[in-house]
């Protein structure tokens, strides 16, 4: 299958100067004109992803019989299918001004004439800077909930994820556990190595946590040497045996800096959600069964046990 790139028409075909061929009022099709006009109206109207394909698609679909659409932009992991994909294609990878915006593919069971193909580009070119802004818009989200030392969610995803989380879990009864993570004597490695050890051993015990936690749980770098892990579905006993994994892990993982072995600790405070708690109560009480754990002697878990019916 051929895969055509799509690119600006302005950019990427030279303007005839010498001789403009005039246009005739009839060489206009009234009806096709109106409906793309009505759809690049519409395409402004959102900065989602799926809307502006959604209103593309039932466009597309008025002018051009297709079976299948399928959207794919792997820099922000998005695929989007809209009806059934069937055995001829016809593909665009869409480029606006060196932007990489996904590709795009139209299936059916016939093939497609070059008359179709070339009122598909034509949908296409209405479709490609609405998609452009939204993408940098889902981009610059995704960036604002990200911590940019260790790559992964921030305080602000955080408060987002668990005021979501605590209302599904209240709606539909299932348990939901937090842990808050605190690196032990973390100001001795800045003292002692530095601040880019300090910085570097963030990053490891980030990738630690990730290669000990289930795809499923939520990690947060909440403060400076502070994580949570939001674990849906997961009762105290199993966000206990959570914490002893990771309490495990961080003790045998390699914290290199400068070709130094580093030996870390972590301390742990679990908390499940009662059936009265707010959010910020479940971190409140995650946070103080933490504050017990430090003052037990550090590298160790506890947890404050509440069942679902407190
Ligand atoms: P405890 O066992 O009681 O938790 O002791 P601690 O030393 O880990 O805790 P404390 O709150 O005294 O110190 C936290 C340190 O974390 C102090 C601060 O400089 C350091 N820190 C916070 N954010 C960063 C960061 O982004 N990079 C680096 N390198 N250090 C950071
Ligand atoms: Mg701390
Ligand atoms: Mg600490």
């Amino acid at each position: 299958m051929a895969i055509h790139t799509f690119t600006d028409r302005k950019e990427s075909q030279p303007k005839n100067t010498a001789s403009e061929p005039s246009v005739d009022i009839k060489d206009f099709d009234i009806p096709e004109l109106q409906r793309t006009l009505k759809l690049a109206g519409l395409l402004q109207t959102s900065l989602e992803i799926g809307n502006i394909l959604e209103y593309f698609v039932d466009s597309v679909r008025d002018t051009v019989p297709v079976a299948g659409v399928e959207y794919k932009f792997d820099d922000l992991a998005l695929e989007h299918n809209f009806g059934k994909t069937e055995r001829h294609s016809c593909a665009y990878r869409l480029r606006i001004a060196g932007d990489n915006l996904g590709e795009m593919k139209f299936t059916r069971n016939k093939k497609f004439s070059e008359d179709e193909m070339e009122s598909l580009e034509n949908f296409i070119y209405h479709l490609v800077y609405p998609l452009r802004n939204a993408i940098s818009y889902q981009k610059a989200l995704k960036a604002a909930q990200m911590d940019s030392l260790t790559g992964i969610n921030n305080r602000s995803a955080m408060d987002r994820s668990l005021d979501r989380e605590v209302e599904l879990s209240h709606r539909h009864d299932n348990a939901l556990s937090l842990l808050i993570i605190d690196i032990d004597h973390f100001k001795r490695v800045n003292d002692t190595y530095g601040h880019s050890a300090g910085d570097a051993i963030l990053k490891s015990m980030a990738n630690c946590f990730k290669e000990t936690m289930r795809t499923s749980d939520m990690l947060f770098r909440y403060g400076g040497e502070e994580f949570a892990l939001l674990l849906s579905g997961t009762d105290v006993e199993g966000a206990r045996q959570v914490g002893e994994r990771i309490r495990n892990a961080v003790q045998t993982y390699p914290f290199v800096f400068d070709g130094k072995d580093l030996d870390m600790s972590v301390s742990i405070g679990v908390a499940t959600l009662g059936r009265r708690d707010s959010a910020s109560r479940l971190f409140d009480r995650a946070d103080a069964a933490l504050y017990q754990a430090k003052k037990a002697g550090r590298n160790q878990v506890h947890s404050q046990a509440r069942g679902r019916n407190t």
